[in-house]
């Protein structure tokens, strides 16, 4: 008999989106909400229609190409809700992303667990819980699979590395092409369903040429695997688009449009498919930090004061993107200040030396309680963050505008034999209103709007 814990736990409490007032933007629903007295604590706020215009672009540009969205890179329940109800699948890479992922009612078809070293206990749950869809890059994974979870379809993970990327996952993953033939042919004797292949190109990848080299490396494999008799169909593109205010996947879509009809056309029959994660959510989420300190700094050869801040959210918790993701964090005053500028230190709230957020700012004269915006926050952000010195994660509050609402409310359940639908979704969003009506009162008027 199987544990309990190979039930994926379904989940049905189901986040608050809050609605916006025509004319309200993001800046003024932090300081709506920063100024209500309320929410001393750093907070996010997540533009929801943001990410149906990401989904909304990814099919126009790349229509050929079915997203799987990374949910390592954000897994805020917002936003997998809404993805779910907008279509998009999943890429999960431990047990726990595929119960929350399942846990919205999504079928398992919709889940590739992207993770090429899987543990034994995960690929059990994967096999309990109904996940066929996995990727590998060694020769141990498959003799696990082959014990654990036979039934699998397994797609080889290659390594084709963009030159430039702010993350460069080869480093970690992917088989060399050039030992690739000898995984395919390990598959073959192990009776192993093989179905595809994939790659990860470099998360934040600045070379948008690598996909076209990694498809046609995937396409000689192809080949080689149909000497073996398989007959490969999934192609997957894996992740590494841009996400960020300003940035665009034109480029990368087409240098892949062109590629994908050059080695696979859709006479092929190969379903193509990508991994995309901060491209859904980076600019969707902006992250208000409050300022509760401040040192003056005064040198010898240097007379004039330098400052240095503390907010309450640093390296242990939202800004660990700057450690684990390279990133570049530019934060701007809520409430934007005349007068000198100052060079100073932005540190998060913990004991630790580490915990700097920024070295080297100009600001004018700060004081406690004036709030910091940092935009372009959604990615590989909150998901990695900790609790350290006791500091929560920052909170989300969802946002979006009537007509993103009513779009999404009006979507048909899209899953089969799922059960998120608008009405699961949305049902809760309107009750939300009620318990959250002192962000509706006159005194906010950028704030909710009730729907009967
Ligand atoms: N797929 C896999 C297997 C990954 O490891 C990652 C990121 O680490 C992603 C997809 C998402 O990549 P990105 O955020 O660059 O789109």
């Amino acid at each position: 008999m199987k544990p309990d814990v190979f039930n994926p736990v379904r989940t049905s409490t189901l986040d608050p989106i809050y609605v916006l007032q025509p004319g309200c933007d993001i800046i003024n629903m932090i300081r709506e909400i920063a100024d209500s007295g309320v929410q001393e604590e750093a907070f996010y706020v997540l533009d929801v229609g943001d990410i149906v215009r990401k989904h909304k672009e990814w099919k126009l540009k790349l229509p050929r190409v079915t997203p799987f969205y990374a949910v390592k890179c954000n897994d805020n329940s917002t936003v997998l809700q809404v993805l779910a109800s907008l279509g998009a699948n999943f890429d999960c890479a431990s047990k726990a992303e595929i119960s929350k992922v399942t846990g919205l009612g999504v079928s398992t078809d919709r889940i590739i667990f992207a993770n090429p070293a899987k543990q034994m206990s995960h690929i059990r749950y994967a096999a309990a819980s109904g996940v066929r869809t996995m990727t590998y890059d060694n020769d141990t994974e498959l003799y696990k699979i082959k014990q654990v979870h036979p039934d699998a379809r397994m797609v080889l993970r290659i390594r084709c590395d963009a030159k430039k990327a702010q993350c460069q996952l080869g480093v970690k993953f992917g088989a060399l092409p050039k030992d690739a033939p000898a995984l395919i042919r390990l598959a073959h004797e192990l009776g192993i369903d093989l179905v595809g292949i994939s790659f990860h190109v470099g998360s934040g990848c600045q070379e948008p040429e690598v996909f076209q080299r990694a498809i046609s490396t995937a396409k000689d494999l192809f080949e080689y695997a149909a000497t073996l008799g398989f007959q490969m169909n999934l192609l997957d593109l894996g992740g590494g688009y841009s996400g960020n205010r300003g940035s665009s996947v034109d480029d990368v879509a087409k240098i892949v449009n062109a590629a994908i009809d050059e080695f696979f056309p859709e006479t092929s029959g190969v379903q193509i498919i990508a991994e995309p994660g901060r491209y859904y959510v980076a600019s969707a989420f902006t992250l208000a930090t409050r300022i509760h300190g401040r040192r003056e700094v005064t040198t010898e050869d240097n007379p004039l004061p330098s400052y240095m801040y503390y907010i309450n959210d640093g390296v242990y918790g939202s800004f660990n993107c700057l450690l684990y993701d390279h990133a570049v964090c530019n934060s701007q005053l809520m409430n934007p200040k005349e007068g000198p500028l100052y060079k100073c230190s932005i540190w998060g709230p913990t004991c630790d030396g580490l915990d700097c957020v920024a070295q080297s700012v100009d600001y004018p004269l700060l004081e406690v309680g004036d709030w910091l915006v940092w935009e372009d926050m959604g990615a590989y952000t909150m998901a990695a963050a900790g609790t350290f010195n006791g500091f929560d994660v920052a909170k989300v509050f969802p946002v979006a505008f009537e007509h993103t609402w009513r779009y999404l409310k009006e979507l048909h359940p899209l899953m089969e034999g799922g059960f998120v639908s608008d009405a699961a979704v949305f049902e809760m969003i309107r009750n939300t209103y009620k318990e959250e009506e002192k962000y509706a009162s006159a005194s906010h008027p950028c704030g909710l709007i009730t729907h009967s």
